[in-house]
């Protein structure tokens, strides 16, 4: 059956698989550095998830008062909850300036302060003297950061000839016997036919997997291809049961206010008007971190102080601030309250929600952007070939938790790493070496029982069962109980996906295959999800457990690994935290009780 699938065969020094900021970001530093780069995306470029990006990129570039990217190390790593590797933090601290410098060269159009210095807003858990003072170190282009930045990488990208593949979706990772990366094989959605880029080197910038859940701030393309080609290939996820929710998703639609409007000033009010995180966070109030906001909210919830006739949320209160300064700052706010609340923020509050919004677990990379996994006992053998960049990997930078605006600097951080690492390691037109014929035969039989898939579940019904497991039984507040009946819950729906059933036969814009294709791969990161937070007896970052309720360093100071096999099936094993540094400009930071 398989050989009926005509294969077009690509040669390429580097593949990138996505295009969004960390994707264009290594496409265009690939290119210029003479590699001859193809760059894959399901979607068009510029429409990949990095163009919600709101609030803005992290730097101590000290614009706005003073900081110093020592300060922005230690704030990470307090964020991570000492989960974070600071070996990487130190790298993506130090490399922010000249990151963003480079971002303005190329054109980003930041907002300026009055002298034309880049615009910084303060941000969730960014401090100055280590935790003392309020640091503004969030550099934005008022609130559509993450679209000013897109649009410029993909500028300079096709500027340095990069090749795009558009509308193509990446099936699988082409592994040789030795465990190497060749290369990956895509489907062009428009014309079905199939197409086998190899390469010395692959890319994984396919961004997060936030549609496992229900009410996520991520988009609908937000399947974690690229975790799910990864457990195909036998590689482990690192940290899966460390997901963010964000404390301000508008309640009901789900979509994003940034932060940045609690930096801009935004408070929020529980149903007797208090200003409540004044309870939880004495110092940094609404500004403390977002897991601590998140549980903060669900608190005042539980207990009965939520607003609305459910009492089943929050206000975000705008209406002390200047509407000017609304319009100037936060233009697209007003404009998403409107259409999606219905309201006006200069005279009424913001209903919100926490809300699914990032995935600090990913495939396990070391700072250069290589993929490493546990082989001999040694758990940072790097995968030959392979690279895994942005919300799709784990540095780890974000440990157990993140904090906002430093995804947008691990994008642009590590998209230049591996362009630099990839630079150095692989010779322009090298020659490549022969694959074995059966190479992508464990693909094309997967994608041929999908595509003929005829069992008697939709694949939407599959999808919304695995939805409601992930929002119920893995939540912000999670328990021993709800964790096990998760992991059974989440096993019947990786059961129930063998009576899939695809409607459309046909291989020309097939969105019943596409959308199958997606939910297999999320699928896979469903059951890593609640696997790895039932085995993690204790409490760290996101992962609150109302059983365990400390953080137990002596126990779990240690990263999660996680295989998953295509039954669903898990194995787990660990990975030491780095509690070291690259020079000598910072000391390791030892793990500490974690206030705000
Ligand atoms: C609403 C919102 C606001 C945010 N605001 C901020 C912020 O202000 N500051 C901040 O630091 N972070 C923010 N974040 C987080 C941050 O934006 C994301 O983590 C980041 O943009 C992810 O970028 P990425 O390049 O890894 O992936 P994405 O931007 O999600 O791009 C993924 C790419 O992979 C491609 N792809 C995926 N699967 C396949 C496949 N099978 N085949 C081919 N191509 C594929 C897609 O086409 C796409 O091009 C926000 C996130 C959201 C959801």
């Amino acid at each position: 059956m398989t050989s009926a699938y005509k294969i077009h065969e690509h040669t390429y020094d580097m593949v990138v698989v996505g295009a969004g900021g960390a994707g264009l970001r290594a496409t265009f530093g690939l290119a210029q550095k003479g590699l001859k780069t193809a760059c894959i995306s399901k979607v068009f470029p510029t429409r990949s998830h990095t163009v919600a990006a709101q609030g803005g990129i992290s730097a101590a570039l000290g614009n706005m008062g003073e900081d110093d990217w020592r300060f922005h190390f230690y704030d990470t790593i307090k964020g991570s909850d000492w989960l974070g590797d600071q070996d990487a933090i130190e790298y993506m601290c130090r490399e922010a300036i000249p990151a963003i410098i480079e971002l303005e060269h190329q054109g980003v159009p930041f907002s300026r302060t009055e002298d034309g210095k880049i615009y910084q807003r303060p941000f969730g858990g960014m401090t100055t003297h280590y935790g003392k003072g309020t640091a503004q170190r969030t550099c934005a282009a008022a609130d559509r950061t993450g679209h000013a930045i897109l649009h410029t990488l993909y500028q300079q990208s096709l500027a340095h000839s990069a090749e795009f593949f558009i509308e193509y979706f990446a099936l699988d990772l082409v592994m040789d016997e030795e465990g190497a990366c060749r290369g990956v094989l895509a489907l062009d959605m428009a014309t079905g036919e199939l197409h086998l880029f190899r390469a010395q080197g692959t890319v994984l910038a396919t961004g997060g997997y936030g549609r496992a859940y229900f009410s996520a701030t991520s988009a609908h393309t937000c399947t974690g291809d690229g975790g799910g080609m990864a457990l195909r290939a036998g590689l482990p996820l690192q940290d899966m049961e460390f997901v963010q929710f964000h404390p301000t998703g508008i309640y009901g639609a789900g979509c994003l206010i940034t932060e940045g409007v609690r930096g801009e000033g935004g408070i929020l009010r529980n149903s007797n008007g208090e200003r409540f995180m004044e309870r939880y966070a004495p110092n940094a109030k609404d500004l403390a971190s977002r897991d601590v906001v998140s549980r903060s909210m669900t608190i005042e919830i539980r207990e009965g102080r939520g607003v609305g006739p459910k009492k089943d949320h929050i206000h975000l209160d705008l209406t002390h601030l200047n509407p000017a300064d609304i319009h100037e700052k936060l233009p697209g706010i007003a404009e998403t309250a409107k259409i999606f609340a219905g309201v006006d923020v200069t005279k009424q509050p913001i209903p919100v929600l926490p809300t699914v919004h990032y995935n600090m677990g990913g495939l396990q990379t070391n700072y250069h952007g290589e993929v490493v996994t546990l082989k001999n006992g040694n758990p940072d053998t790097v995968v030959p070939g392979l690279y895994a960049i942005g919300e799709a990997a784990c540095v780890s930078v974000h440990g157990a938790n993140r904090l906002g605006s430093n995804s947008l600097l691990d994008l642009v951080v590590f998209g230049r790493a591996v362009a630099n690492r990839c630079a150095e390691t692989i010779k322009p037109g090298a020659p490549h070496k022969s694959l074995p014929a059966s190479a992508c035969d464990k693909s094309l039989a997967n994608l041929d029982k999908l595509r003929h898939a005829s069992g008697g579940t939709p694949t939407a019904d599959i999808r919304g069962n695995m939805q409601q497991v992930m929002q119920n039984n893995a939540a912000v507040f999670r328990t021993g109980e709800t964790l096990l009946e998760g992991v059974q819950k989440i096993r019947e729906v990786v059961k129930s996906f063998e009576d899939v059933r695809v409607s459309d036969r046909s291989l020309v814009w097939n969105s019943d295959l596409i959308e199958t294709l997606e939910l297999q791969n999320l699928l896979g990161q469903a059951v890593a999800t609640m696997v790895s937070a039932e085995n993690r007896k204790e409490s760290r970052g996101a992962h609150a457990r109302e059983d365990y309720q400390e953080r137990d360093d002596v126990n779990w100071h240690k990263h999660t690994l996680c295989w998953v096999d295509e039954a669903g099936n898990t194995t787990l094993d660990y990975r030491p935290v780095h509690m070291y540094t690259l020079s000598k400009d910072v000391d390791v930071v030892p793990p500490k009780a974690r206030t705000y």
